[in-house]
């Protein structure tokens, strides 16, 4: 099989191991690591920060979708006019 579609399944394998942390809500393996990898050792002022913070992303993810989904359209209008 070749490697990269090892390493995916791999990750495929990992990512289902993996659930929501109760407290900041990104994902991490509750069997191997007993406490969250991102919010383990924050502060209730650190983990504000980082909520803040992947709202961010989360916010800049949303709007790369709206305009590449907005290019599509575009491109398939131009293509079928
Ligand atoms: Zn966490």
């Amino acid at each position: 099989m070749p490697l990269y579609i090892e390493d995916r399944l791999r990750w495929i394998r990992e990512m289902r191991q993996k659930s929501p942390c109760k407290r900041c809500g990104l994902l991490y393996n509750h069997h191997i690591k007993a406490k969250c990898p991102d919010c383990g050792t924050l502060d209730s002022h650190e983990l504000r920060e980082l909520l803040a913070q992947k709202e961010v992303i989360i916010g800049d993810l949303r709007r790369m979708g709206w305009i590449f989904a907005a290019l599509a359209l575009g491109c398939t209008l131009l293509f079928f006019w």
